[in-house]
C-alpha cells in the first residue's frame, strides 16, 4: 500500500514508519519539524534501507497538502501530525484547536478529494478523562479532562461523521496509553525539541545525572502507592499496532475506536526502580504536590484491540526502560546544534580510563557527578567531546585530561 505518514518525523511515527518500510509499504512523509528534525529522516532510511519522499510542511498548507496527495497519491494516512503537551494545551488551547483539530480536518478533505480512503489516527487514553474503577474499555465516557484530550476527542468524532459520509472510507483510532522506550537499534526515540513533560524521559535524565531529582506528582492518590499509576507501552508494540490497524482499515469500512496498551498499572515509584535497575543508577526524587489535570489511574482494558487486530503488546517495562536508557545515554543523545558530553570515569590514581559514556548535551551538573553516580568508579571527570576542550569537573589537570580525552575519542 501507498501509505502517507503525518508527523512521521516525531517519537512514535518515526517508529511506525520504520516497520511499515520493513513491510515494503511504499511511504511518504508529511511533516513541518515544529517537534523533530530531518536528521530522524535520514536515519530511518539507513536503519530501513529504504527511501521515501518528504514533504516538508504544514498540515494546515492545504495548498501543499493537495500536491503531496496528487504527486504521491497515497491509499492510507497515519496521522501523527499535531501537538501533545497537556501543560501546554491549557495554556494556548487555541493553537491545539488549529494544528490538531482544523489540521485533521484538512487532511480529511484531502483525502477525500483525492481517494484515499484509510485512515489510522494517533488517538489518545487522554479522551477518557478518569476511568475510576470501571474498566477502560472503549465504551467508556469519554470525558477528557484538558483542551489537549478535547482535540483527540473531536476529531474522533470528526473522522467517525467522516466514515459516515463516505462509505467507502475507514478509519481506526488508536487510543495509546502511554509511549516510553526506543527502538532497540539506539537511532531513533524521543527527541523533540520541546521539553518532554512526561514520566520516563525525566527519569531517565535524572539517573543520567542532567537533573538532581524527579518530582513525583502527588503520593496520596488511591494507588498501590499512592502515586500515579499507567498503562506504559513499548513504542515498538506500539508501532508493531499501527501495521495490524492498517491491515484492518485496508479490509473495512467504517470506524473504530481500540485502545492500544498492554493492559496493566505501573505507578510513578515502581517505574522508577525499573529504571534504577535497567541503568544501575539512584534515581532520588522528591513528592511534591499533583500536577493539574492528572488522574490517579488509567490502564487500558486491551481485549479489542487482540480481537480485531490479532495484536497484543510483547514488551514489559524493563525493556522499555532499558531502550530509553540506551536512547538517553547513546550516540544521539544531543539536541540539534549543540554537542554531546562524555564522561570520562577514570580510576583512583588518575592513571586510567575505566570507561567513557555519551551523556546528552546539558552539562551535568558538577554536583550530580559524584562518585555515587557510577559503578566502581573513584573519580569523574567531564569533557566536551567537540571542540576538544576540556573541562574538570573533579580531579584532573585539564591537560592529562585532555590526552585522555583523545585517546577516547581520536577525532
Ligand atoms: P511528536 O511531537 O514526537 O511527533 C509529532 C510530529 O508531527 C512531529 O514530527 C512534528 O514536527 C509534526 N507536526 C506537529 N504539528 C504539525 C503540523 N501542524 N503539520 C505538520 N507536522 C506537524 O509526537 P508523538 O509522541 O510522536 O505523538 C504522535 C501523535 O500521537 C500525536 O498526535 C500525539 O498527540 C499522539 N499521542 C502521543 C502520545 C505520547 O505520549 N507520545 C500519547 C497519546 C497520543
Ligand atoms: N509524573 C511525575 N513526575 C514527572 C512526570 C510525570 O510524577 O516529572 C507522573 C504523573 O503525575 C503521572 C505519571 O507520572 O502520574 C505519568 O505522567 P505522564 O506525563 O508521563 O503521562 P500522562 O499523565 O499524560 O498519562
Amino acid at each position: 500500500m501507498k501509505i502517507m505518514v503525518t508527523g512521521g518525523a516525531g517519537y512514535v511515527g518515526s517508529h511506525a514508519l520504520l516497520k511499515l518500510l520493513g513491510a515494503n509499504h511504499e511511504v511518504a512523509v508529511f511533516d513541518n519539524f515544529s517537534n523533530s528534525s530531518p536528521d530522524v529522516l535520514e536515519r530511518v532510511r539507513k536503519l530501513a534501507g529504504a527511501n521515501f519522499r518528504i514533504y516538508r510542511g504544514d498540515i494546515r498548507n492545504t495548498a501543499y497538502l493537495e500536491q503531496s496527495f496528487a504527486e504521491f497519491q497515497p491509499d492510507a494516512v497515519m496521522h501523527f501530525a499535531g501537538l501533545k503537551s497537556i501543560g501546554a494545551s491549557n495554556d494556548q488551547p487555541l493553537d491545539y484547536y488549529s494544528q490538531n483539530v482544523t489540521g485533521s480536518i484538512e487532511v480529511l478533505k484531502v483525502m477525500q478529494r483525492h481517494d484515499c480512503r484509510h485512515m489510522v489516527f494517533s488517538s489518545s487514553a487522554t479522551v477518557y478523562g478518569e476511568c475510576g474503577d470501571l474498566p477502560c474499555d472503549e465504551n467508556h465516557s469519554l470525558q477528557p479532562t484538558n483542551p489537549y484530550g478535547r482535540t483527540k476527542y473531536f476529531v474522533e468524532e470528526i473522522i467517525r461523521d467522516w466514515t459516515t459520509s463516505w462509505r467507502d472510507a475507514s478509519a481506526v483510532l488508536l487510543r495509546y496509553f502511554n509511549p516510553v522506550g526506543a527502538d532497540p537499534s539506539g537511532q531513533i526515540g524521543e527527541d523533540g525539541t520541546d521539553t518532554p513533560n512526561n514520566l520516563t524521559p525525566h527519569i531517565a535524565r535524572v539517573a543520567a545525572g542532567l537533573s538532581d531529582r524527579l518530582n513525583i506528582y502527588g503520593g496520596d492518590y488511591d494507588t498501590i502507592d499512592g502515586t500515579g499509576e499507567r498503562d506504559y507501552i513499548h513504542v515498538d508494540d506500539l508501532a508493531q499496532a499501527h501495521l495490524a490497524a492498517l491491515d484492518y482499515a485496508g479490509q473495512r469500512t467504517g470506524c473504530e475506536a481500540i485502545n492500544i496498551g498492554t493492559g496493566l498499572g505501573t505507578s510513578v515509584l515502581e517505574m522508577i526502580a525499573a529504571m534504577e535497575q535497567a541503568s544501575g543508577r539512584h534515581v532520588p526524587y522528591v513528592v511534591v504536590p499533583r500536577r493539574s489535570g492528572d488522574v490517579a489511574r488509567s490502564v487500558a482494558t486491551v481485549d479489542k484491540a487482540e480481537r480485531l487486530l490479532n495484536w497484543t503488546a510483547k514488551q514489559g517495562i524493563s525493556n522499555m526502560c532499558k531502550t530509553a536508557w540506551d536512547w538517553q545515554t547513546g550516540q544521539h543523545a544531543g539536541k540539534r546544534g549543540l554537542k554531546p558530553q562524555r564522561l570520562i570515569v577514570c580510576d583512583e590514581r588518575k592513571s586510567a580510563i575505566l570507561e567513557t559514556r555519551t551523556l546528552g548535551i546539558e552539562k551535568p551538573r558538577t554536583s550530580s557527578l559524584t562518585a555515587g553516580n557510577a559503578i566502581n568508579v573513584d573519580v569523574l571527570c567531564q569533557v566536551s567531546v567537540k571542540p576538544k576542550r576540556t573541562s574538570v569537573i573533579e580531579g584532573w589537570h585539564p591537560r592529562v585530561l585532555q590526552r585522555h580525552a583523545q585517546q577516547a575519542h581520536p577525532d
